[in-house]
């Protein structure tokens, strides 16, 4: 489909854009990104789409956001290509993309950051000090502009998508926050804007990670249930194929307490993992005892 798409640059024009969609009852979605987009967001846009139906409005953002970058992290080299990423927008039937400056969603003299506290301090938290503040108060910002709508998240950062929830909630934000399944290449790597970081060699070595992925899944459907095992089965797959590992853990998929080692797993629990390949750090995660393993089954 091809449709003409609107380009939003200024907060006041983008809060105007889908308050007028509504006065016209518009069933309104947004699908926050940071550009540099692949199918995986376009998933997200499409379940946009099924969410406010053909007459609805979907919109969707593509900002770089400096606050959820640490000091020595990847701002300066995050792909960017807003032509590109428009014109994947449009092929999704995308109505209106909100493409802000740093300054317009952070004018001078602003002063307010949001945090979530405990479910930003397990997992990537641990790793990432700043990285959940500048999320939950760019999101925040977001949902403020957007007003009432649904906003779609992919589970590939299921920490991420728990925090908002939580934030959105808490702020009482008028936003209904959905997750959607992770998008994956047809190995079983999870699609990221980061993957085109890598080398051939590392993207290789990335594969290691849907692999233990689904033993790990395997072993869970087996009736598996020690957590220590489970790390361990993941970690024995990892480690000899990447450079170093931020965490291998288990948490509950509600509160993202981690679990200790010695724990024994009930129905459900979420599989994380932060790792790192040269310069680039890739995550994944499975919910154990609820999601679709990662590997194409026609490939097993
Ligand atoms: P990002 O541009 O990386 O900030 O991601 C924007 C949104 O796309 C977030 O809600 C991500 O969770 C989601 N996303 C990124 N990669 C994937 C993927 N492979 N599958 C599904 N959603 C994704």
């Amino acid at each position: 489909m091809t449709t003409a798409i609107q380009v939003i640059e200024g907060r006041e024009a983008f809060r105007a854009a889908l308050d007028h969609a509504r006065a016209q009852k518009r069933k309104v979605a947004l699908v926050p990104t940071m550009g540099a987009l692949h199918r995986g967001h376009l998933a997200l846009m499409e379940e946009a789409r099924r969410r406010v139906g053909e007459t609805g409005l979907v919109a969707a953002s593509i900002f770089v956001n400096p606050t959820q970058f640490g000091q020595n992290e990847d701002l300066d080299r995050y792909p960017r290509d807003l032509e590109n990423d428009l014109a994947k927008c449009r092929e999704v039937g995308v109505d209106l993309v909100f493409a802000p400056t740093v300054s317009e969603m952070y004018p001078e003299g602003a002063a307010t950051r949001v945090r979530v506290s405990k479910l930003s301090e397990t997992l990537c938290g641990e790793h990432r000090p700043v990285h959940f503040e500048g999320v939950a108060t760019i999101v925040a910002k977001l949902f403020g502009l957007a007003g009432p709508c649904v906003a779609v998240f992919g589970k590939k950062d299921y920490q991420q998508l728990r925090l908002i929830e939580r934030m959105a909630k808490d702020l009482n934000l008028p936003v209904e926050v959905v997750g959607h399944p992770t998008i994956r290449e047809s190995d079983g790597l999870a699609l990221s804007s980061r993957n085109a970081y890598l080398s051939v060699d590392e993207r290789a070595r990335a594969l290691a990670i849907p692999r233990a992925l689904d033993a790990a899944h395997r072993a869970f459907q087996e009736g598996e249930r020690q957590a220590r095992e489970i790390v361990e089965t993941v970690r024995r797959m990892v480690e000899p194929a990447s450079d170093s590992i931020d965490y291998i853990s288990l948490a509950d998929t509600e509160s993202l307490e981690v679990f200790e080692e010695s724990a024994i797993l009930g129905e459900r629990a979420l599989l994380a993992l932060a790792i790192r390949l040269g310069e680039t750090r890739l995550i994944d995660s499975l919910v154990l005892g609820e999601d679709e393993p990662p590997r194409n089954p026609a490939q097993k």
